[in-house]
């Protein structure tokens, strides 16, 4: 029989199909919330930064033009639709603006 190299941790092994990780937490979505988003993504199929620039791609995220953590509304008007790589820019340039405004914050103080 072949050496095994000593366990670590007790002698219990991940099964293959085990998770190593605890499942993520499933976000509760109310339904006038899943309707809202269906109503955007139905009037907005395309991404709409895409679409200004010229390019076509399907809406995959339902984004607030004004974030909600700087006072932006959960309405319609505050929607739109957008694709997974326009909405990492847009929430890219947000915490970029997040840090600015706190490093300021600091300065000031
Ligand atoms: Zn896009």
């Amino acid at each position: 029989m072949p050496m095994q190299p000593p366990r670590i941790g007790g002698t219990r092994t991940r099964k293959a199909w085990e998770q190593t990780r605890p499942m993520p937490v499933k976000r509760v979505r109310g339904r006038a919330g899943q309707k809202a988003r269906a109503q955007v993504i139905a009037e907005e199929p395309l991404c709409r930064i895409c679409l200004a620039q010229g390019r076509t791609r399907m809406t995959e995220i339902v984004d607030h033009i004004k974030p909600l953590a700087w006072g932006g509304s959960d309405e319609r008007s505050n929607k739109q639709g957008l694709c997974v790589p326009c909405h990492d820019e847009k929430s890219k340039a947000e915490r970029a603006i997040d840090a600015e405004q706190r490093r300021r914050f600091d300065l000031t103080r």
